[in-house]
């Protein structure tokens, strides 16, 4: 008697999640940004606060919980683009 073809649907069933896993993060169109966090005050974003608040700095994506964190961006936004640029290093590894 013939097993059936376990290895074959394991791999089916990797090859689906993986799918999934991409078509999420195609959805949510953050798969490059490399924090989940507010890049000035470290709150969580996406939590109660809402969506995260996108700003552009020189082109690049940043991500701030909300507008008065980006009055604070302001102020320096060379110490926190070296931030986000440490936080994307971390992330390439
Ligand atoms: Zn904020």
């Amino acid at each position: 008697m013939k097993l059936p073809n376990i290895p074959c649907l394991i791999v089916a069933a990797l090859l689906s999640v993986s799918f999934v896993a991409e078509a999420a993060d195609a959805k949510t169109d953050k798969k490059k940004y490399p924090l989940t966090t507010c890049l000035v005050s470290d709150e969580k974003l996406g939590g109660d606060m809402g969506d995260a608040f996108i700003h552009k700095h020189a082109g690049k994506e940043v991500q701030l919980c909300c507008k008065s964190c980006l009055k604070d961006f302001n102020k320096s936004p060379a110490k926190f683009m070296k931030k986000l640029a440490d936080a994307e290093k971390k992330a390439a590894k």
